[in-house]
């Protein structure tokens, strides 16, 4: 459909998909190449399952800083930086902050991160601090730092670079291009997690205007949050929500109003997942080679639940998952529950007895 570029010559998201983003003519590219990720095919879990149908996983934790953030970044930082700010802010659940973080290191802008006390995973935190951003830590919810940043960028010339600024959905619609392009049309359906709800937006954006220009088709949407922070399926705010997925640990979505439409006028569904499921599908991603982090699996976990509760048939059809974000800024939720591995002495002898005895 767009023209495919060859991976020698690939540019960035910008570059191969700009002419069908609304961005302003002021903007000026920050790319650290980002997007073009791959889609897995998961064979065994299809067999798992009962085979007859096609399961892709769409990788989006190998993007620069690890997730499908920077695909919203590159656009809201290149059209910040065309306008003359100086400084950026955003809250964050930590891998906002990261790529925020990165972005704006790349265009030499000064970046601010909030972020909720003791919430945010080690190597978010990590990233950011070694991009250069400011982190302030708030005694508060995601939801309180969020409300916080948006006074401030109303109040100073510090661009907000939340899902809240347009440019970040423009920049996240990359991602269903790409799936449209890779399997020359839409798949029947698409599952993720659902957090602040500008991915779900974005996705639903891009999949509608691809098929309004190409005739691509339309993909249900499963949007998947967790049952501890699933105010999309409670049908009201959740004030202290709680969950082991932290990039999805939100009571207010900002999007939410567009999500729900997005689940509605596409067919689909919004639903929970506890946090065992998402726990199980991220054990299972991992044995296919496939490290996420915890927010990353409760796609596949929703699709599972959907298809055990006969919600969903997936015979003859083909279903692209999102795994929004690498295991690596993760592993905490690994190594907490993990055994010291075995010390033994350095001796061929003792290794033996160690491997072949199990
Ligand atoms: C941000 C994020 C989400 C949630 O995306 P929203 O756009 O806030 O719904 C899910 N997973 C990961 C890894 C994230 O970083």
């Amino acid at each position: 459909m767009i023209n495919q570029q060859t991976e020698q010559n690939y540019q960035g998201i910008l570059n191969r998909y700009g002419q069908l983003l609304q961005l302003p003519a002021h903007s000026q590219r920050v790319t650290l190449l980002e997007g073009n990720t791959p889609l897995i095919p998961l064979p065994r879990f299809v067999d798992e399952l009962g085979g007859g149908f096609e399961f892709l996983i769409k990788y989006e934790g190998l993007n620069p800083t690890g997730s499908f953030k920077d695909r919203g970044m590159t656009a809201a930082i290149s059209e910040t930086l065309g306008a003359g700010s100086k400084a950026v802010i955003c809250a964050s659940t930590g891998n906002t902050a990261a790529s925020a973080a990165a972005y704006a290191a790349r265009a030499g802008l000064k970046a601010y991160v909030l972020i909720p006390q003791g919430k945010v995973a080690t190597g978010k935190l990590a990233g950011a601090v070694a991009y250069g951003a400011r982190v302030i830590q708030i005694e508060g919810s995601f939801d309180d730092a969020l409300t916080l940043v948006v006074r401030l960028s109303q109040n100073h010339p510090i661009a907000l670079v939340n899902s809240i600024n347009p440019y970040r959905l423009e920049g996240q619609k990359t991602a269903a291009f790409e799936i449209c392009d890779a399997l020359k049309k839409a798949p029947d359906w698409l599952c993720l997690p659902v957090g602040n709800a500008g991915n779900i937006t974005s996705y639903w954006m891009g999949f509608k205007q691809y098929n309004d220009l190409f005739g691509s088709g339309l993909p249900k949407i499963l949007g998947v949050q967790a049952a501890g922070a699933a105010p999309l399926v409670a049908g009201h705010p959740i004030d202290f929500p709680e969950t082991i997925a932290t990039a999805i640990r939100i009571g207010k979505p900002a999007r939410g109003e567009q999500a729900l439409q997005a689940a509605e006028e596409s067919h689909g569904k919004i639903i929970a997942v506890s946090d065992q499921e998402i726990l199980s599908a991220q054990k299972r991603l991992a044995q296919e080679g496939i490290w996420v982090e915890p927010a990353s699996a409760a796609g596949l976990a929703g699709f599972i639940r959907q298809v055990n509760a006969g919600h969903i048939d997936p015979k003859g059809k083909r279903i692209v998952t999102i795994c929004t974000g690498h295991g690596l800024k993760d592993p905490d939720t690994i190594s907490k529950n993990m055994p010291q591995p075995d010390l033994i002495p350095s001796d061929l002898h003792i290794l033996e007895k160690t491997i072949l005895g199990e």
